[in-house]
Formats: C-alpha cells, structure tokens, sequence
C-alpha cells in the first residue's frame, strides 16, 4: 500500500517511508491510499483474538513492509504485561446499559497516548532499518501535557533515536510536569517554553521546515522526525482499539455483530476521534462520531458551522490535554471527505496559517454532518459531571473523560432518548487529581503527589503504580526557553 500527502497525492511512498518521515515536505500529512475492508469474517476472527494480536491483524492490513511475526512481537513488547497493568490492555467497563468507558489508560503514564507511543518506537527504528536510512533519528515533541511523557517512556534509551520534549510552562499539571521533569534515559531532553501548547507546537513546526537546520543536523548524521500525532506510526495503532473495544462488546454479548454503536471522544488534536472514523471507513460498524470539546470547542464550531476559525481566545481548562486552537489532525479528515482533493486541503490550510480561518465547501461539510455529531462542556460542567459519574455509578473519571461523559448526556437529553454509546476514556483519574479531588468536595490544599494519596483515601480507589513512584524521583530537566529559542535548545541538545 502507498501513502499520500494530503496536499500532494502524487507522492507515492511506502509505509516505513511514511513513518520514518512523519511529516510530509510540503508540510501536509501522510495517509494510506485507499482503506483495506474489514470483512465480517475477519471481525469475527478478531472476536476470538488477544489484543496483541487484534493490533498485529489490523496493522499489517496497512502495513505491507512489515511482516506479521515482527508486528506481533512490536505489539507484545508495547503492551503486554508489565507496560500495561491490564491483561485486556484497554478493558471495558459497564457504566449502564447503554453506557461503556473504553478505559486506554493502563499504560505507563497513565494516559491514551501511551497506545500510540509505546507502539512508535517499534515501527519507527524498524523503518529506519528498512528505508536503510544510515542517519540516527531525533524526536521533536510539542506537547499540551500527555504526549512529552508518553512519547519520553516510548522511546527512552531506544537505540539510534534521541527524543527533545518541549512543554508550555504554564499548561501542563503538577503531576504531568514532573512526570516529565524526572525522566530517566540517556537519549532524552525535556524544556518548558513560555506560553501555551500552540506556541511550543508553532516553535516544533518551525525547527522542521527550516532547511538550513535540516542540513546542518544531516551533515551530523542526525535527521528530525515527530512523535506528534499527526506521524501515521501513531495515528495506526489507534485505529485498533476502536475495533477491539468492538470486538468486546460482541464478545460478552452486549450487542451482536453488525449492530451499529456511536463513540463518543473527548478531541484535542483531532487524532483519537479520527481512528475511529478511519475504523468506520474499513468496515467497522460505527454509527456516529462524536466530538466533544472543553471551551476551547474550535472543533464543534467547526463540525456545525463548516467554518473552521482560530481566530478566538486561548482557555486554560481543566482538561490541559485538549486545549488545542489547531487541530493538525482534521486534515485528514478533510483529505478524505473531499475525495483527496489536495489542491483543496492545500488552499484551506493555507487560509488557516494566513488568516487564521477557512470554510469548507457544501459537499465537505455535508459529508461532515453525516458522520460527527459534537458538543462542548464548561469546566464548571466537567466538574459537576465528574461528582455526579461517581454518585451514580462509583466510578472515577477524569477531567477529560467527563467532558465527553458531559457531551454525551446532553445530546442524549437533547434527543430524548438513549443509545449504546461507548465513551473513550483517555486518562487515569489520578493524573490530574487535584481537578478530580476537588469535584469529589476534597482538600485540595496539598502538591500534586500528597493529592494523590488524598484522592486514594476519598475515593476508595487506587492510583496507578507508575505515579504512585513519582516520589522520591529526581527532577532532571529545569530549562525553560522562549519560543524564538527553541532551535537553540535542539542544537544544543544534539550536540
Ligand atoms: C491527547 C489527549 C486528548 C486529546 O486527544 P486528541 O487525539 O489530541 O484529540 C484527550 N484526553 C487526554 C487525556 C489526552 O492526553
């Protein structure tokens, strides 16, 4: 199978290409030529399978360059026990009936991104291997919290690669920093940077289309590639756990095959919800997608107006992982809701970076319309919701989880009626536990680690073990920069 630039489609790579690249040079994204069918066959095969080798079948249909055995051992080694504490790995959880939480937090940070990236690192040294590309790969990381650590666990002392995380300095949790700050690895840079995740993200996107940098670093043996999920090695195996979570609910009888469920995402960047909507293009029986947002909801703007405008003030919400004025990833959507028209998807972005705004076309948006539903929720909201989940039901969710929780009762109500719908769950309560404490009426008055222990006893729950020995650990990384100063940064560090 080749891949595509959604602002080229005569380029024709391969997969590990695709994924040794991450980006395209025109600056557009890479996408698979066309999407392999899932049979009702396979899905009932899929049924009856583990979910190392549910990853292994799904990745290989888009994966040719690889071969079966080795993405079966990759899968292993991403999410077999001890990386994750779940031998489901991303379990299913009855909240009622027409209710399920796909939790895809049981990974070592606690957080969805760790689906991704504990499975990067594997197809990414491995195309390296196959492109025969001789140079040493460096990671860029832009991130709004869970990415940096996610993407630092994935690819901490794997050879040939170096990884450079940038945060913002004031967008990220107590917990989420020092995650971060105390890496360990010999391969690994962590840096703040003045202002909010855009602007880490803008600096990142900078570094990688300067030509002058790119050749300097060549000439080091070094190139620069991205564990931001608009890489295809990340966006994949999330289009597995959209099938898996399938397979479950058919597997212990909560619906039967071929029967259509909504999911319903909390979206930052537009990459989760997008797997799933790749997952309903192979075949998957997905009825709507919805798309819920915090206040920062440029997203469900968008999804009801067609208009996509950034124009518009930056919140800092309680849900740090989503508060996102640019989502890269809707360009894939919009690549293929127009029928790979990349002349169109290279206008549209060129609108955004000039004037911040563009309009989608009746038939982009209709298509659109056919496919996402979407709401927004207020923090005050998320709060509320988070109390009210564990009232109710005893379960503990956290400040994203609820913001799609929230999302889905109000369509719900809305529409006066219930429909099966499966939330995505994509944090550990626990990894933003002062917002989740002080919903619950605790003292929040205490550092981000004895607020751990403090939600522990309230809720009656435990909190997962790699942040429960975040004590005691050493904080390694204390740099923060301006954004004019981030090639420094990177020079430095590879140097
Ligand atoms: C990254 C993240 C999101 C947003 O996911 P996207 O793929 O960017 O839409 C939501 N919740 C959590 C906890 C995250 O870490």
């Amino acid at each position: 199978m080749r891949y595509q630039s959604t602002r080229d489609k005569a380029i024709g790579i391969s997969s590990a290409e695709a994924i040794a690249q991450g980006l395209s040079r025109d600056g557009g994204l890479f996408v698979p030529e066309y999407f392999p069918a899932l049979s009702p066959d396979a899905l009932t095969k899929l049924v009856g399978m583990p979910y190392v080798e549910r990853a292994a079948y799904i990745m290989k249909m888009y994966l040719d360059d690889y071969t079966v055995e080795e993405l079966r051992s990759f899968a292993q080694a991403a999410y077999g026990m001890p990386v994750y504490d779940d031998p489901a790995v991303a379990p299913m959880r009855k909240v009622d009936d027409d209710t399920y939480c796909l939790e895809l937090w049981h990974g070592p940070t606690s957080a969805f991104k760790d689906m991704a990236l504990q499975m990067l690192p594997h197809l990414l040294t491995a195309a390296l291997s196959k492109t025969g590309d001789e140079k040493d790969v460096c990671i860029l990381v832009a991130t709004s919290g869970d990415t940096g650590k996610a993407a630092l666990e994935g690819f901490k002392d794997v050879p040939r690669t170096k990884i450079m995380v940038f945060y913002p300095e004031d967008g990220v949790s107590d917990v989420q920093k020092l995650q971060m700050t105390t890496q360990e690895g010999e391969n690994v840079g962590v840096c703040a940077v003045y202002g909010n995740f855009d602007d880490a993200q803008t600096g990142v996107k900078k570094i990688f289309s300067d030509e002058a940098m790119r050749k300097e670093l060549a000439e080091k043996g070094v190139f620069l590639s991205s564990a931001n999920s608009i890489n295809w090695g990340r966006l994949l195996p999330q289009i597995v756990y959209y099938v898996s979570a399938y397979c479950d609910l058919v597997a212990t009888g909560a619906i039967s095959q071929g029967e259509e469920i909504d999911f319903c995402v909390p979206t930052g960047n537009f990459g989760n919800i997008l797997a799933g909507y790749y997952a309903k293009k192979m075949g998957l029986p997905i009825g709507r997608l919805i798309c819920a947002s915090n206040t920062n909801d440029v997203l469900t703007q968008f999804i009801e107006t067609g208009v996509y405008d950034r124009n518009r003030p930056f919140n800092t919400t309680i849900s740090p992982s989503m508060d996102i004025l640019i989502s890269s990833n809707l360009e894939r959507l919009l690549y293929d809701v127009s029928g790979g028209d990349d002349e169109l998807i290279a206008s549209y972005m060129r609108e955004l970076s000039e004037k911040g705004e563009y309009k989608v076309s009746d038939a982009v948006f209709k298509e659109i319309q056919s496919v996402f539903r979407c709401g927004s929720c207020s923090d005050d909201k998320t709060m509320k919701t988070i109390r009210a989940v564990y009232d109710t039901y005893g379960y503990l969710i956290d400040t994203h989880t609820a913001v799609a929780f929230s999302v889905l009762e109000e369509l719900r109500e809305k529409d006066g009626q219930r429909w099966k719908t499966v939330v995505v769950s994509t944090a550990s309560p626990y990894k933003f536990c002062d917002s989740v404490l002080d919903a619950l009426g605790g003292d929040t008055n205490a550092d981000g680690l004895d607020l751990i222990d403090r939600l522990e006893e309230k809720s009656g729950t435990k909190a997962p073990l790699p942040l429960k020995s975040l004590r005691g650990k050493t904080v390694r990384f204390k740099q923060a920069v301006q954004k004019e100063n981030m090639p420094d940064v990177v020079t430095q560090f590879l140097s």
